[in-house]
């Protein structure tokens, strides 16, 4: 098989962002003065309206990973812990977490050299990711990596859909200009979402799992191949 382009998804598979949840989350409880320790609750309370708000609006009008829909989430989610403030602060809010989320999360080592080895070998390459878009060019500036795409396609007004609605992956073939679903391997980190939708459209599953998470996986949800690290996946370029 001779694969013409390489689909990523972006967090957890191309860069790390292992406890930058946490650190921000804990920051914006210390400058409201509530304790740091319901940073993990409120981080998943946040992510609970986030996702909801989307999951609300998918099907009406199309939802958008934007910051009105994060700034309201994060609203919702501290009125849950007796905290109130308005949507100025809450703008303010995510704005901090846009630029420290750029700052910290960073490319996995692993992620580098695949996407550089692919690059001198001329393989063309997309990021196909349920979240935000902003964030994503930020990363892929600061890391120097951004040229190495043809583009990167999250959910937004003009477009809004997720993984692992079919859509997004034919969607994703069209703009790479290729007939074949084959022959486009497509790499993530969540069975759900990634591995699931890219198995739907025909493409070859990769499951990068650095972790070893996951070791049962059954129909839609297995992948063609599972990977610790991924330039594994050279072998096959
Ligand atoms: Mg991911």
């Amino acid at each position: 098989m001779t694969f013409e382009a390489v689909l990523f998804d972006a967090d957890e598979t191309i860069f790390n962002n292992q406890g930058i949840h946490q650190i921000i989350t804990e920051r914006i409880l210390e400058d409201l003065h509530l304790p740091k320790h319901l940073a993990k609750e409120v981080h998943a309370r946040w992510d609970f309206h986030y996702f909801s708000e989307q999951a609300k609006k998918f099907d009406a009008r199309g939802f958008c990973i934007d910051q009105v829909n994060n700034t309201e989430a994060l609203i919702k989610a501290l009125k849950e812990f007796g905290c109130e403030i308005d949507y100025q602060q809450a703008e303010a809010f995510w704005a901090y977490t846009v630029e420290e989320f750029s700052k910290r999360s960073t490319p996995y080592p692993d992620a580098l050299e695949t996407i550089d080895t692919l690059q001198q070998k001329g393989v063309k390459m997309a990021i196909v990711s349920n979240g935000d878009k902003e964030i994503i060019n930020l990363r892929l500036e600061k890391a120097g990596i951004k040229d190495a795409f043809a583009f990167v396609l999250a959910p937004e007004h003009a477009f809004p859909l997720s993984k692992p609605k079919p859509a997004i992956f034919q969607h994703s073939l069209k703009l790479l200009e290729i007939n074949n679903a084959k022959k486009t391997m497509f790499i993530g980190d969540n069975p759900t979402s990634d591995i699931r939708g890219a198995n739907q459209a025909g493409m070859f599953s990769v499951l990068i799992d650095r972790a070893n998470a996951f070791t049962n996986l059954e129909g839609l949800l297995k992948p063609k191949m599972k990977v610790r690290s991924l330039t594994t996946i050279l072998e096959l370029f």
